[in-house]
């Protein structure tokens, strides 16, 4: 496998993420009234900005519920994207990281859109800079750039293809079939999944990018779970290490491992990805037992287990902030913006032909 790093500047790169790290702030738990009060003067000012609050399947549950409430809209990122084009709002507030907003952004350019906080990034974002990846992409001119839609605007302009978990693996077989090679970016441990779907590490080329949240789910520890819970069906983002996807029953994108687990017969599922999904799973599969796969918790890259503190960093009140003051708004530059949305359609025109 070819990575662009060496190990200095990998370690370089987590020293990044650390910084990182260290501004997000530990939150606190938010009492009930309070919690109440900003829910009331969030709904007030959605209506009264016409704005629709879409948020991601890892963020807090009450700003899940929240959007459910409201008539916005809960999903993956892209989905988010695409309510927010076609919703009738003129303002949209995006509770996720960054690209999402961008995303939103990009699909949506006539509209407004807001975020609780524009701090809020992601280690595979972080790790793939334009520049780097624009360096990288030169040294293999013959190759195809399939992305991951946890990029900047700025990498999904120079790249050919944006593409979501969902889909990835179909879009570069369909490249391979067609005899191209493909750099694929940002996440190594979704481009060794894709390599090894398709039995060809050759003629893919791997950004060595990782999810500080996926990275650390541990084999070990898994498969003594497994042995405790031996009814349990193992459900695993692929942004997880290979051997954690190697044991797993279903390797998807949060929107599948949803839909695994509604219609898989098991009762119990051990679920490797952020444990914010867990309020949609709850949602869609009452009655059914969901247990947190195992991190490294103590001394991991994450600050708590299976939590992104990135996502983290979407709160009530920072969303009431937002809304309030017209603060944290997304803008792309519209060149950028163009190029950018040139990759994303051809994923969206690739779907809607299968
Ligand atoms: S969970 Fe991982 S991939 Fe998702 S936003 Fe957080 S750091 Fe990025």
């Amino acid at each position: 496998m070819q990575t662009n790093q060496d190990n200095d500047t990998y370690i370089a790169d987590r020293a990044l993420v650390k910084r990182w790290l260290d501004r997000v702030p530990v939150l606190e738990t938010i009492d009930p009234e309070v919690e109440a009060e900003y829910k009331e003067k969030i709904k007030a000012l959605l209506k009264e900005r016409n704005a629709a609050l879409v948020a991601h399947y890892y963020t807090d549950a009450s700003l899940q519920a929240l959007a459910e409430e409201t008539g916005g809209f809960v999903a993956d990122s892209l989905e988010m994207a695409r309510f927010g084009a076609n919703s009738k709002a003129t303002t949209l507030v995006v509770a996720g990281v960054r690209f999402m907003g961008e995303t939103a952004k990009i699909l949506s350019p006539e509209k407004t859109v807001l975020m609780p906080t524009l701090e809020a990034t992601c280690s595979l974002d972080i790790g793939c800079p334009p520049d780097e990846f624009a360096a990288f992409c030169k040294q293999y001119p013959d190759h195809e750039v399939v992305v991951y839609a946890n990029t900047s605007v700025g990498v999904k302009a120079i790249s050919d293809w944006v593409v979501t978990s969902a889909i990835a693996v179909d879009v570069v077989e369909h490249l391979i079939d067609q005899g191209r090679k493909v750099i694929w970016a940002p996440d190594k441990h979704l481009g060794r999944y894709i390599q090894r779907k398709l039995g060809n590490s050759e003629d893919i080329v791997l950004w060595d990018g990782a999810c500080i949240v996926h990275e650390e789910f541990k084999t070990r520890a898994l498969l003594e779970m497994k042995h405790l819970y031996p009814d349990a069906a193992v459900l695993a983002h692929p942004e997880s290490p290979l051997s954690v996807l190697e044991i797993a029953d279903v390797v998807g994108s949060t929107s599948q491992i949803i839909r695994a687990a509604v219609e898989r017969e098991e009762k119990r599922f051990i679920v490797a990805t952020d444990h914010g999904i867990f309020y949609k799973l709850q949602q869609q599969a009452p009655g059914k037992e969901f247990i947190m796969a195992p991190t490294s918790g103590e001394g991991a890259t994450c600050r708590s287990c299976a939590q992104c503190p990135w996502m983290g960093m979407n709160t009530l009140q920072s969303l009431y902030e937002s809304l309030r003051d017209g603060s944290n708004e997304v803008l792309v530059d519209p060149e950028l913006g163009r190029q950018a949305l040139k990759p994303l359609q051809r994923m969206l025109d690739f779907r809607a032909q299968r």
